[in-house]
């Protein structure tokens, strides 16, 4: 059970923003991504959820060629992401954004919803179940009823979280999920991501909070310019000269 990016290469235009990139996601695993800013981590998260194409190379999950799948049925693969910028309606409350993650996988549909057939209202009942569970292992239960626009950031972004795993995700791409989190966000952000690999769930996750990467990850990959520049454990990484190079390289720019 894995999500397999071999080789994979993204253009826009000019811009080569991937090049033969190739990274190994497992259930039960937390992979790392790092880099400077531009170096291709949100595309790659794109070339796996099938938002861009890449020119060459290929995705699969669990042994399923990405390309060979329209859209509408990707969602069946059990992939969940979150935003680097999570983009709500700042009318709608935290509870409301949270069970507009199970809508993808709503199977009695729009129409049975509209005109309230029993199984789409037994679906409902499900959804309201498992979306205040969520709101509870989250802490998210005290703001249930605040408006998104109510919300400090570092909330904002646990949200977001909430509302990917309502999809009941096996793989979960997190991108930069900690970036505005206060220590404490921080420390229950980690968590729960620890906990969700335990449960079998693969997690992919982008984080310039390097201190959150070595608490999480066995292995990272470092990226620079699209490239891939070394990968290994947060230790051997973080030692690395190449590595101290391209953050110092783009601090000073
Ligand atoms: P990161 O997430 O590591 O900061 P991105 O994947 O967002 O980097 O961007 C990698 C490169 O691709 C950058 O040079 C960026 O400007 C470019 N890029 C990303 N998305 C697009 C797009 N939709 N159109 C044009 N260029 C893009
Ligand atoms: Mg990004």
């Amino acid at each position: 059970m894995t999500i397999n990016v071999k080789g994979v290469t993204v253009r826009f235009g000019g811009v080569v923003a991937l090049k033969d990139v190739s990274i190994q996601l497992e259930r039960g695993r937390v992979q790392g991504v790092i880099g400077p800013n531009g170096s291709g981590k949100s595309t790659l998260f794109n070339a796996i959820t099938g938002m861009v194409k890449p020119s060459a190379g290929s995705v699969s999950v669990d042994g399923v060629a990405l390309d060979t799948l329209p859209p509408h049925r990707r969602i069946n693969l059990g992939l969940a992401r979150t935003f680097q910028t999570p983009r709500f309606d700042p009318h709608i409350t935290v509870h409301e954004a949270v069970m507009c993650g199970f809508y993808p996988v709503h199977r009695a549909g729009m129409l049975g919803a509209m005109f309230r057939l029993p199984q789409a209202a037994k679906e409902e009942n499900g959804f309201r179940r498992r979306c205040d569970e969520i709101l509870r292992e989250m802490k998210l239960d005290d703001y249930r009823d605040l408006r998104m626009s109510e919300l400090p950031m570092g909330r904002v972004r646990l949200v977001e979280v909430a509302r990917a795993l309502a999809n009941d995700p096996k793989y979960l791409l997190l991108d930069e999920p900690a970036a505005g989190l206060a220590q404490d966000e921080q420390s229950m952000l980690t968590s729960e991501v620890r906990r969700l690999a335990k449960q079998g769930v693969g997690v992919l996750l982008v984080e310039h909070n390097f201190r959150m990467v070595r608490e999480l990850v066995e292995q990272v990959l470092v990226l620079k310019e699209g490239v891939r520049l070394i990968e290994g454990t947060p230790e051997s990484v973080s030692r690395d000269p190449a590595f101290v190079e391209a953050y110092l390289g783009s601090a000073g720019k």
